[in-house]
């Protein structure tokens, strides 16, 4: 609203007229040509110390960047093992994997099958099918994400907890994943202990924390975006979880039990494909909705077997307690409750109608939280249950919490 003020009184004071670059550079060409100087940036008059050292820049009077140079010693040092194991790896399938690598540009901005063909055929040592050409384009992915660690908000703003860092943060875990998964032993070694360093002066949160709890807990392996369907079957769309990386598909997906009463069961299978790199990874799982708020199921992996039969038989008799026995006794099973179910694309969580009527969620809603938790309340509830709460400690004759109550 401001800057719309703003302009229009620019425009109708008369005093200067509204432009754009491209007008501007035909009424007024350039005369001279610039070079710009390495390390050097419009932000930082010490040279490129934002991004490398507590130079002073900041937003914040007071506040400490101490934490800048050695998170940038961390991420070099991954860089330095990832690009290691990039060279040893990436000739077996690429010609020359450097060159790929800056070529494959093209296939960040075109991601259709024939533009991957194209990179391929061009790059790719001999013709590369199935497992080495997944393999080729993994390795690029795991050099698009050591670039990525790097973008440069990260180091620009003034805390080591802020979103700009936990993101590249979250770029770092990626390309740790991808390595991982590539046959890197070492690519990890001491990264976290690198990160414990990157504090500020005084501070309690190190990138390390803001790796292990923001990082870690937002990576989604196969694993979890099995547990996520088996909990959504039941509660609502298997489906709901789609992401710009992977494509879901759901088989064979059963249920037991009639909706609305318990216990539930719902078995099926999940493939999850990293839509970048065409790899597939597949769990079977078999989830009970025995209470309002009583998940129990399991995810396997694609090989091992649940007994199917066995379970839908004991839904339909209603016999919650031997099929819960029955699914804690499955080999290597992963335990899936509702804390499972993930964000969409946009970051949103749907309420499942369980949810919705166990916390009687019908218009006004109060949402409260502390740490990594939240609760959602009807207002009226959440109101009804304070004035109770607020009687409790009035009524309590002892202190609580010495000196505080
Ligand atoms: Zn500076």
């Amino acid at each position: 609203m401001a800057l719309a003020w703003a302009t229009r009184a620019i425009e109708t004071s008369g005093e200067a007229s509204l432009t754009n670059y491209s007008e501007f550079l035909s009424l007024a060409p350039a005369t001279h040509v610039a070079e710009i100087i390495e390390r050097s940036s419009w932000s930082c008059a010490h040279g490129v110390g934002r991004w490398s050292t507590d130079c002073g820049c900041r937003m914040r009077a007071g506040s400490s960047q101490a934490w800048r140079g050695p998170l940038r010693s961390a991420l070099d040092g991954l860089r330095s093992r990832i690009d290691a194991f990039f060279e040893r790896s990436a000739n077996d399938v690429f010609m020359d994997p450097w060159v790929a690598r800056d070529a494959y540009i093209d296939v960040v901005l075109d991601r259709s099958v024939d533009s991957t063909a194209r990179f391929l055929s061009a790059h790719g040592r001999g013709r590369l099918a199935g497992s080495d050409a997944q393999r080729a384009l993994e390795l690029m992915e795991l050099e698009r994400f050591a670039m990525l660690m790097f973008t440069s908000c990260g180091w620009f703003f003034d805390d080591v907890d802020g979103l700009e860092t936990t993101q590249i943060l979250e770029y770092a875990g990626r390309a740790i994943d991808l390595a991982t998964r590539l046959g890197a032993q070492d690519v990890v070694s001491d990264f976290e202990d690198a990160l414990a360093l990157a504090r500020p002066s005084g501070g309690a949160v190190s990138a390390r924390e803001v790796f292990q709890r923001r990082v870690a807990a937002a990576q989604v392996d196969a694993e979890r975006v099995a547990a996520h369907v088996a909990v959504a079957a039941l509660v609502g769309s298997p489906d709901v979880f789609d992401s710009s990386a992977h494509a879901v598909e759901v088989e064979d997906l059963a249920t037991s039990g009639q909706p609305g009463t318990r216990p539930l069961l719902a078995t099926g299978r999940v493939v999850v494909r990293h839509r970048f790199t065409s790899s597939a990874e597949a769990r079977a799982f078999a989830v009970l909705h025995e209470e309002d708020l009583v998940f129990a199921g399991v995810t396997t992996r694609g090989d091992a077997t649940l007994p199917l039969e066995h379970l839908h038989a004991l839904a339909r008799a209603g016999e919650s307690g031997s099929l819960r026995t029955l699914l804690e006794s499955v080999d290597g099973a992963r335990v899936t409750s509702i804390g499972d179910l993930l964000p969409d694309a946009q970051g949103r969580i749907t309420v499942p109608p369980p949810l919705r009527s166990y916390a009687g969620l019908t218009k006004d809603c109060v949402v409260i939280g502390a740490n990594s938790r939240v609760e959602i309340w009807d207002a009226a509830a959440w109101q009804e249950y304070l004035e109770g709460t607020e009687q409790d400690f009035a009524d309590a004759d002892e202190e609580v919490l010495p000196g505080l109550f």
